[in-house]
């Protein structure tokens, strides 16, 4: 597949650069401002021009951008991942007393996460932090980019049970330790890096995350590690595939919201208007009638990008009988029968016809009908903006682990299939007989 080995290196540095949502949204900020991408703000009126890209952001942790065709526009091509993932989250009073001459951290889990794994490694601390100004109040960006805690296991000979499931107390045992006696409190280490009184800290949504930096490994490196590799391999390949789509006369856009991994109901989550708003407004700009709003709609598509569960080698009594999503397969289409996945028969068909066309190898994913499985943001994206949606994603290992691991060959056909989707014309895809152009 294309380059893969450039793309790899650029997806580890992309992975690096996006310690939280807010870095994950700056990163690809400052990519669409390289590629010539205009920025648009929420609070200000917009005006558009054919042939130009633009980009929007909502609480500094979600994105939406997209780029209008020189011919005049039928509909939307769109592909949703999400920046968040399973985290630590500092709570507002970070400091807890010391306990044996051991500073320690206040932490909720956010998200669905595995919890095992955080012990035992250097974590960082990263997010933002509202800082009282002249004028006001101004948000910094925040990534401490070196180890400042850590939440050390209990030594095999004070639990001998250790090893035969344990039930993790998160109040008493998900407790970073990150200083002793006579330490600075956490505020006023982040304080001193950005160059600010620590009393001028208003407020802030700091998590702790992994310092182990991406890695790639294996006999012939198959295997890409990380943190956060749900879902970000799926924002990076959206991206990549939108600044190197063809034109057509589909508007494509890629999105990437924040709160998935909590149920999506925020203003800048799935579940918020974000989506719609800035396609309306797109309609607006370019003079269409809501009718013509509704018309594009009904004839748009879109690709809930979410990584998928491959078949673990270690547990395939958990996979589904016949149906074994493995690393290095391809791209993997998810089906759910309760639909928590948007997938079905007409949009999997648009999937997997623009993945012939494009010669990518597609595989699928089922719930083992015994476990209820995960869900997205595609099934909820549809109940604001109501078009045919697919479900895809890279197959991977260790989901919600602070350490995921996916095959490094995936990423290349996953990019290529969002670059076919945002080049393609769809027409007439409700109902009956459909046809993908792929220009
Ligand atoms: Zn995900």
């Amino acid at each position: 597949m294309e380059m893969n080995e450039t793309l790899l290196q650029d997806l580890m540095q992309f992975l690096q650069a996006s310690e939280t949502p807010y870095h994950a949204v700056a990163e690809q900020c400052s990519r669409l401002e390289a590629a010539g991408y205009r920025r648009l703000t929420e609070a200000q009126c917009w005006t558009l021009e054919a042939g130009q890209g633009y980009y929007v952001t909502r609480n500094e942790s979600s994105l939406i951008a997209f780029r209008l065709p020189e011919r005049a526009a039928k509909r939307f091509m769109m592909v949703a991942s999400h920046t968040d993932a399973p985290m630590l989250k500092i709570k507002d009073q970070p400091d807890l007393p010391a306990v044996n001459g051991a500073k320690r951290l206040n932490v909720e889990v956010y998200g669905s996460a595995l919890l095992l794994p955080w012990f035992d490694r250097p974590l960082g601390v990263a997010g933002r932090v509202a800082v009282r100004t002249g004028e006001g109040v101004a948000m910094r960006r925040y990534a401490s980019r070196r180890p400042l805690a850590m939440i050390p296991s209990l030594a095999i000979h004070m639990d001998r049970e250790a090893n035969h499931g344990h039930d993790i107390q998160r109040q008493k045992e998900i407790v970073p330790l990150y200083g002793m006696d006579g330490s600075p409190d956490l505020l006023a280490v982040i304080a001193e890096d950005l160059g600010v009184q620590p009393e001028e800290i208003l407020a802030h949504d700091l998590v702790l995350y992994n310092t182990e930096p991406p890695r790639l490994w294996g006999a012939r490196n198959e295997f890409l590690s990380a943190e956060k590799l749900d879902d970000l391999t799926c924002a990076y390949a959206s991206l990549v595939g939108l600044l190197t789509a063809r034109e057509s006369d589909s508007i494509p856009v890629h999105i990437v919201l924040d709160s998935e991994e909590i149920g999506s109901s925020t203003m800048q989550g799935a579940c918020g208007t974000f989506v719609r708003d800035t396609l309306m407004r797109i309609a607006e700009v370019l003079g269409w009638t809501e009718q013509e709003y509704l018309t594009a709609v009904a004839e748009s598509f879109m690709l809930s990008a979410d990584n998928a569960h491959a078949a673990h080698p270690n547990h395939m009594d958990r996979a589904d009988p016949v149906t074994h999503p493995r690393l290095n397969g391809g791209p993997v289409v998810k089906f759910s029968g309760a639909q928590h996945y948007a997938t079905d028969a007409v949009s999997a068909a648009v999937v997997r016809r623009s993945a012939e066309l494009a010669g990518i190898a597609l595989q699928s994913f089922v719930n083992h009908s015994d476990h209820r499985g995960g869900r997205t943001l595609g099934n909820i994206f549809v109940q604001q903006v109501s078009c045919h949606t697919a479900d895809v994603g890279i197959a991977q290992l260790a989901m919600h682990s602070p350490y995921e691991t996916c095959g490094s060959a995936d990423i290349a056909p996953l990019t290529a299939l969002c670059r076919t989707l945002y080049s393609t014309a769809l027409c007439e895809v409700i109902p009956g007989e459909f046809t993908v152009h792929i220009s």
